[in-house]
Parts: structure tokens; sequence; C-alpha cells
């Protein structure tokens, strides 16, 4: 199964390497990544970054406070719509949105595909939903962003083990390829997506880390920005930990069939872009012929 790797919206927060562990000048580099597979069920969008809206119009849709903490740079080009039709694809060709989490970073793009059916857990969409909320909460989950979402598909309960994690799902209408991973902390329905690419597993791990050598078996370590960071967002500290000890056990015991990168980290995007091989035109004409 082919995929994309898409960058689609950048954090520049002030802090340069406190940040991301390399920037040299006073501003960092925090993409929020996503992922165009192409899926015998259409294209299949895992996560959107920011989308349209949110570059035209970024308030009141987005919070003040995460705006400013961030320094979100708004590019037009780097929404997942102007992707999409970049690579020769409609819109419309977008029949599934999977989601990690309904954050602002990660939920901007939906409105920009209107027809797609939209995956998440459960418990995600219920703690997006509460009214009464607090400081973060009502700063992370942005209504707008996802109330005109026609056919949401939720998750809860039962599943199989993967790789370690348990009550891991298909997704109704999806190829078996194509997995939910439940792993909470982050936020009460934050899941991984796994992605069978017929050469071994990608496993978006979203935000359950932020940093690439909060993996490592030994000497792991993570920025100070993107520790405190991780520190406010967090909903339950033990499950975000316990997952990331998942995570680092899964890469030490089958880092050979399963890739994992997460939603923040620019190296680890760069690292997945030069996966993602042929030129557009090639890559279409092959999946056009593969779902004909
Ligand atoms: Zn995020």
């Amino acid at each position: 199964m082919r995929i994309h790797y898409l960058r689609c919206g950048t954090d520049c927060p002030l802090g340069g390497a406190f940040f991301d562990g390399f920037s040299k000048g006073p501003l960092g580099l925090i993409p929020c990544a996503a992922q165009l597979v192409e899926s015998s069920e259409g294209l299949v969008l895992i996560d959107t970054g920011y989308g349209t809206q949110d570059v035209r119009q970024p308030h009141p849709r987005l919070s003040k406070f995460m705006r400013t903490l961030l320094n979100i740079r708004f590019r037009m080009e780097e929404t997942a719509l102007h992707q999409v039709k970049a690579l020769g694809y409609s819109p419309a060709d977008v029949r599934h949105i999977v989601l990690t989490h309904l954050d602002f970073d990660h939920a901007g793009g939906l409105e920009d595909f209107p027809n797609a059916r939209v995956h998440v857990m459960e418990a995600e969409r219920e703690a997006a939903e509460l009214t009464r909320r607090g400081f973060i909460a009502r700063r992370r989950y942005r209504r707008s962003q996802w109330d005109n979402v026609r056919d949401w598909r939720t998750y809860a309960g039962a599943g199989e083990r993967w790789f370690g994690f348990d009550q891991v799902r298909q997704l109704d209408g999806l190829p078996p390829e194509i997995l939910m991973v439940p792993m909470p902390g982050h936020t009460w329905g934050h899941a991984g997506i796994a992605v069978d690419t017929g050469s071994g597993w990608v496993l978006n791990a979203g935000d359950a880390y932020f940093y690439r050598r909060e993996l490592d078996a030994d000497r792991r370590r993570c920025t100070p920005g993107l520790r405190l960071y991780q520190t406010m967002m967090e909903v339950d500290r033990e499950l975000r930990f316990a997952n990331q000890a998942r995570l680092r056990d899964l890469k030490r015991s089958h880092g050979r069939e399963v890739t994992i990168f997460c939603s923040h980290d620019e190296k680890e995007l760069e690292a997945m872009q030069g996966r993602d091989a042929p030129p557009a035109s090639t890559a279409k004409r092959a999946f056009a012929e593969a779902v004909a």
C-alpha cells in the first residue's frame, strides 16, 4: 500500500533547539505529520493537521494561547487539501479520515473533505464534546473544526492484541491493513494508526511521544520544551508513560517489522518522506489501475 507522508502545518515555537533539538536559530521547527494512503477503498487520510479554514481565519478558530505558544506558521500549501490536489487527486477521492485524536493540530483539515467518513476513538469524541472543560481542554478541542462532520465512526472496547498493544481494531469500511491502536494518555481517546504496507508495518504514534530519542532503548531523552508541552497537554501521565514504554519495547523487539514515527518530529518526518518513492504521476496511474 502506497503511503504519502505529508507536512500539514508547521509550528515554530520560540526556543529553537529547546524544542526540536537541532535548530540553530531562535525558532523551533515542529511539523504536523499526516499520511495519505492509497488503499483499495480509496484514499485514506491519517490526521489532517491545519486546514484551509485555519489558514484563512486562525482567529477565533484556534486559541490565542496555543497560536502564541506554538507560533504556528499557517501556509495554504501545507494543507492536506492543497497537497491532495497537487498529487493529482480530487478532494472527493478522500473517502476516509482516520484520526489519532481531535486536537486542533490534527483535526483542522476535516472540513476540507466533507464527504469523508471520519474514524476516531469513542472516548476521544466524548472528551472533545464535553461542555464542562478545563483550561487546556477548551483550547485543544475546537468544535468549529469538526462540527460539520456528517459520518462519524467511533470505536470502543473489544479488539485484538497487536505487538503488545490491546483492543486494536479494524475500521468500518477500511481494509484490514489499517488498524487503530489505542494508546491513551496524551488525550483520553488517543490512538496510533498502523498500516501494513506489504513490506512491513508503519505505525503513526501520533502524540504518544514527541521526540525521536524518547524511543531510544538506553539514554532516552526528550528536549525540555517538548517535555514541558507534553506534560501540559497530558490527561493521564501513568497511561502516557506506559504507552511510551510499550512503544520502546516494540521498537526494540520488532524494529525490523514495524517502523514507528510520531506527529511532531522533523527528523522522523523527513525520514518517512524519504521512503515515499515514485513521482506522483506514476503513483497516480498505478493507483488508478489498482482500484479499476
Ligand atoms: Zn499534536
